[in-house]
């Protein structure tokens, strides 16, 4: 512990010395660092995909399309906007004022440090990164752990296209985390799990150091009687499922209106046919549960309700087949954590309104899905159901547009990313008013 230490205390004054020198600061200097990075990832493509597979047997369609090439959209997106970006902003000054100018600079905070989860853990480590170095900073990565050989690979590549001074990857446990929390960084990302975000915002109080917390949590899906109930269920299960449910922005359970309960679980049966084959315990391509901790973890839910699809289960080979549960009780188990794996409870309704109530009572989710075209209803839901972001009829895609930024809210998370928003969450906006008389 105390040699992490001196290791995270080096790392930071040695960061912070190279960014005291401006040299992060030109726009070229940043562009220039982009194009490593996207460079890098390219090169070491294959090795990533290997590594997804090895480490959560994403196949490599999924681990190009969940991964690589989200990645790649942002840097080509950053790089094709960023000089607007950094450009001073005027704004209007008082007319109590009239000699006076006013604009707002965006300034790298100075040393930032990333910490990622192991889901989609070269998304969630290069995703942030962009921002920090859109925004002229220096940064540390701290991986997952539980994703070893992505975790490895990260720190290779790192190595490859950055000197220390000003990129770096320290790998390790939640000893390395803690380590560096010690540490007075000058911004902190942390994507992971609501509980680790106390902790991570604790450390950063000591040194008042500004966080943004991507969190988790209970999202739900709610389908109503006039949903496309095929479109529903293709959306759906794809949301669901996608990594084996390991997705921090997954529909965490379903709310659906009883007069189309049985024909949205037939078609969500087809649907999972359809896409994984009739036997999912034999499709090579299904991505496992990261270690034996959360399936033991999983497995215990499966019991939790009558199940209408899926079940099973092999400890082995890390998998559980896509799972639909019906009967079940709001104070199960299951409904009082993030499931965070390919099993869907299913409650019925008659009128959604004590349902929503029941989703305002808990806490707000980090996303939220609603199939319907009655707008009344939408307009409802959105007015009433406070929740980080999320879709009407679809999923997940809310995350993959440039446009808005993503975030959670309450106990989901604080703060947003994606698109210009990671170049503004990794940026002081110094106001100046400059009178010239
Ligand atoms: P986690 O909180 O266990 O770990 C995240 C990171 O924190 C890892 O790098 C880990 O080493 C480190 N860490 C763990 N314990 C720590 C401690 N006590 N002190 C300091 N650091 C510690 O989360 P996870 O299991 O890797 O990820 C799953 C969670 O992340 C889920 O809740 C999921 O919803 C959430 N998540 C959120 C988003 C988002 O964008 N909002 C994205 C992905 C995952």
């Amino acid at each position: 512990m105390i040699f992490l230490e001196q290791q995270a205390k080096q790392l930071v004054t040695t960061q912070r010395t190279f960014f005291n020198t401006g040299q992060t600061k030109p726009v070229e200097y940043r562009i220039q660092a982009l194009h490593n990075l996207r460079e890098g990832i390219e090169k070491y493509q294959e090795r990533i995909l290997d590594a997804l597979r090895a480490d959560l047997n994403k196949s490599e369609a999924e681990g190009y399309g969940s991964e690589i090439r989200i990645v790649l959209g942002e840097l080509d997106y950053t790089l094709e906007h960023l000089r607007e970006w950094v450009a001073p902003r005027s704004v209007p000054t008082s007319s109590a004022m009239p000699d006076a100018v006013s604009t707002i600079y965006p300034e790298p905070y100075g040393v930032a440090l990333i910490i990622a989860p192991w889901n989609y853990p070269c998304q969630l480590a290069f995703g942030p990164l962009i921002g920090a170095i859109a925004a002229g900073n220096c940064a540390v990565i701290k991986p997952s752990e539980l994703t070893p050989a992505t975790s490895r690979l990260i720190s290779d590549l790192i190595q490859e296209i950055y000197p220390e001074e000003y990129i770096a990857v320290m790998e390790g446990e939640v000893e390395t985390s803690t380590a560096l929390l010690k540490e007075k960084f000058d911004y902190i990302f942390f994507t992971g799990s609501t509980g680790v975000g106390r902790i991570v915002m604790k450390a950063a109080a000591e040194h008042l150091t500004p966080v943004t917390l991507e969190l988790g949590g209970k999202s739900p899906a709610i389908v109503h009687q006039d949903a496309d109930l095929k479109l529903a269920a293709q959306r759906l299960v794809r949301g669901k499922f996608l990594n084996a449910g390991q997705t921090c922005v997954a529909p965490d359970y379903l709310l659906v209106d009883e007069q189309v309960y049985d024909q949205l679980i037939e078609e969500i049966k087809a649907e999972v046919r359809d896409k994984f084959g009739d036997d999912v315990m034999q499709n090579k391509d299904f991505p496992h549960i990261v270690n034996t901790r959360n399936f033991d973890r999983l497995s215990a839910f499966l019991t939790n309700g009558k199940t209408l699809m899926g079940g099973r289960s092999n400890r082995d080979q890390l998998t559980i087949e896509p799972t639909v549960l019906g009967n079940v009780d709001w104070d199960s188990p299951v409904m009082q954590e993030e499931i965070f794996g390919p099993i869907l409870p299913v409650f019925t309704y008659r009128d959604l309104n004590p349902m929503l109530d029941e989703i305002i009572r808990r806490p707000k989710p980090l996303a939220l899905y609603l199939f319907t075209e009655n707008e009344a209803l939408q307009d409802q839901v959105l007015n009433q159901v406070s929740f980080g972001g999320g879709c009407i009829n679809e999923t997940l895609s809310h995350m993959t547009s440039h446009y808005l930024p993503f975030g959670g809210v309450g106990e989901s998370g604080m703060g947003s990313y994606h698109g210009q928003q990671s170049f503004e969450v990794f940026s002081h906006h110094k106001s100046i008013l400059k009178r010239t008389k």
